[in-house]
């Protein structure tokens, strides 16, 4: 298998880093891998493309790993495309489609990141990780940690959905609760390194979870027929999915393969209780300062503070596109709203994105018939405590009162 990767690089000072070396960050902040895009363009075309399965490897030109037999799998296939009519209606949108990622392995994105940072961790020797977690990336990377046989540390707030804290468990991961936020659990990897030698997997601070969130990007613009559509809506933590997808795009003009010279333009999207990329594009900075106080049910976005945070703002600039924070108290209202409207299993992080959506509809900075498309990061079925209702009861030993039942009903 030919591998078109030249080199690593320095998100901060572009400086060039062996590609051969297992890396962290440089310079304190994330590393970028770089390709041979002319000996990609040489070897692969769209029609090769079109013959491959439908998986995320089908881009492997594009992908940093070293010989097919090291892939570290849980079947990684490709997310549908499902166009939502009903709910664009609902807010004013004719062209709106949701790329379902709740399909992958463990019901999130994280898997595409983890199935690439833990394959290429396990090329270079690891044999124990260690990671952060808002959630669903420490259940990712415990169930790839178990099919690679590599040993998992997960350090999460003791307030993460509790299916993530379970999960972890089960997939045999070193599961722990913490007592504070994100960051806190990060400083605790950092601090832990020395005494545990484990490989630190955190969001960005090794190059190649980038690498599978970019595959978003790729399918997206394979399944447009390369013609990328106008806005993408993203729910924003640490910022890997924006920012892979982004670098894909840039990739493919690279490579030609795009039909129109126009990028989407990037929403990133997060909540009112904790938006601190929001604040920073506000205020015009390259750089966020950390949000305190962090509380939100979309327990995926947060993240108070991020280290490509300049990488996230980068992108959104470039693209023309911005960041915007949804309130917090109607998150579960758009929940219920995307979940009943197409059946969708849209999680709180995207429900969030399906606020940003109408609202930027209604100030008309997006255009009703623009091609609007909503990331569904992960499975609503992940988070009970959002999920959780007071379904009415039936006594059935007592004659039931089906008028007033078929009162509460539309048809
Ligand atoms: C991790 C996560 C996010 C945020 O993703 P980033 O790419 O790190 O910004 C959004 N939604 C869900 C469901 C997540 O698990």
């Amino acid at each position: 298998m030919p591998r078109f990767v030249t080199h690593l690089e320095g998100a901060i000072d572009g400086q060039r880093l062996d590609a051969e070396q297992l890396h962290t960050l440089h310079n304190d902040r994330p590393i970028w891998v770089r390709y041979d895009l002319r000996g990609v363009g040489r070897s692969l075309t769209k029609d090769v493309l079109k013959q491959r399965p439908e998986t995320l490897w089908r881009y492997r030109e594009l992908l940093p790993y070293h010989h097919e037999e090291q892939i570290v799998s849980l079947g990684e296939r490709m997310s549908p495309l499902l166009a939502c009519p009903k709910l664009g209606a609902r807010l004013g949108l004719r062209n709106l489609s949701i790329k379902d990622e709740s399909q992958l392995p463990t019901g999130s994105f994280k898997s595409r990141g983890l199935t690439m940072a833990i394959t290429m961790a396990r090329h270079f020797g690891v044999k124990r990780v260690a990671l952060p977690t808002a959630g669903n990336a420490g259940g990712a990377a415990a169930a790839y940690a178990a099919r690679a046989g590599m040993e998992c540390f997960v350090f999460m707030p003791e307030d993460t959905p509790v299916i993530n804290q379970l999960e972890c468990k089960l997939y045999g991961a070193h599961t722990y609760r913490v007592n504070g936020l994100i960051n806190d659990c990060g400083r605790l990897v950092r601090e832990g390194k020395s005494a545990m030698d484990w490989f630190d997997l955190s969001t960005l601070k090794e190059p190649y979870r980038i690498e599978g969130k970019k595959t978003m990007g790729l399918e997206l613009a394979e399944q447009c027929g390369w013609k990328l559509p106008d806005v993408i809506l993203y729910p924003t933590g640490g910022g890997t999915g924006l920012i892979g997808m982004w670098k894909a795009f840039q990739e493919l003009r690279e490579l030609g393969w795009l039909e129109s010279g126009t990028m989407p333009r990037l929403v990133a999207v997060q909540s009112s209780g904790c938006a601190p990329i929001v604040r920073a594009f506000e205020q015009g900075e390259r750089f966020a300062q950390p949000f305190s106080n962090a509380s939100t049910v979309a327990s995926g976005i947060r993240v108070p503070a991020a280290v490509g945070d300049f990488m996230i703002l980068d992108a959104i600039r470039a693209s023309r596109g911005r960041a915007v924070a949804v309130d917090e108290t109607r998150i579960r209202h758009w929940l219920q709203l995307a979940v009943a409207s197409e059946g969708i299993p849209v999680c709180p992080e995207a429900a969030a994105c399906v606020g940003a959506a109408e609202m930027l509809a209604a100030d008309g900075w997006i255009g009703e018939s623009e091609r609007v498309v909503i990331f569904n990061t992960g499975a609503v079925q992940k988070y009970v405590e959002a999920m959780h209702s007071d379904l009415p009861t039936i006594d059935c030993t007592k004659p039931v009162d089906w008028e007033a039942i078929q009162s509460q009903t539309s048809i």
